[in-house]
């Protein structure tokens, strides 16, 4: 006989698993997985966020080297894509060529 964790009744069997009729808990439950999908084969939607738009100008410069055109000055700025839970990306963007490019930091 098994009892939940939490309130300490003991476990009916159910649909799903044994199933504690208090709070709830199923024991065995499948945790839910979320898939991580690569989205580095989208299209490069972040890239655009000055595009018709003013600002770029304000931006801080960093000594970093373009891989594009060996620049070794970029603008920069941070973004949080998507969800909150996920990290804020850098981005940096050529002052010579415009290449734009970001740091997983
Ligand atoms: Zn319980
Ligand atoms: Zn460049």
């Amino acid at each position: 006989m098994k009892f939940c964790p939490e309130c300490e009744v003991k476990l009916k069997k159910s649909s799903s698993g044994l199933q504690c009729s208090k709070c709830g808990y199923t024991e065995g439950q499948k945790i839910k997985q979320t898939k991580k999908v690569l989205d580095d084969q989208e299209p490069n939607k972040e890239f655009n966020v000055f595009e018709g738009n003013e600002g770029e100008e304000s931006l801080p410069t960093i000594k970093i080297e373009c891989e594009k055109c060996g620049n070794d000055e970029a603008v920069w700025w941070m973004l949080q894509t998507r969800s909150a839970d996920e990290p804020t990306t850098q981005f940096y963007r050529c002052s010579k060529c415009k290449y734009t490019w970001r740091n997983y930091a």
